[in-house]
């Protein structure tokens, strides 16, 4: 790869990461997708998606969601707890007062765990009001 394809590369990516955390809607990639896009009018879907897959293997950002549907992206690399409407499938971050939980060693199957997702699901006010 030449220079001044990494630099371009780079620089999208860096895009990426600083639309990404401007909203804490956890947008799916086709979202991130049309927010770039303002920015660099050129890109792919493509690259939007494999760039976010970058940032997430490299712990800049993180996959939210993936139980349920879609996946969704976060521009918080810290670890937090999320609520996911199994409705309109939105994700909202919770300020977990406690320490995720820790797998006990002896349940960890030999795994080095370096991190927990904890997801609550359920109905969000939105949509419980449209349903009464
Ligand atoms: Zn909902
Ligand atoms: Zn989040």
């Amino acid at each position: 790869m030449d220079t001044q394809r990494q630099h371009r590369l780079s620089r999208q990516r860096k895009v990426i990461l600083q639309e990404l955390c401007k909203v804490d809607t956890h947008p799916t990639a086709d979202e991130v997708y049309d927010m770039v896009r303002r920015i660099i009018p050129r890109i792919s879907l493509g690259t939007v998606y494999r760039n976010l897959e970058l940032l997430c293997s490299q712990g800049l950002a993180q996959k939210v969601g993936q139980a349920g549907g879609q996946k969704r992206f976060d521009g918080a690399p810290q670890p937090h707890a999320h609520l996911r409407c199994r409705l309109c499938s939105r994700v909202v971050d919770v300020d977990y007062p406690e320490a995720l939980p820790a797998l006990p060693e002896a349940l960890a199957k030999g795994f080095e765990v370096s991190a927990c997702t904890l997801e609550f699901v359920g109905i969000c006010p939105r949509c419980k009001a449209q349903m009464s």
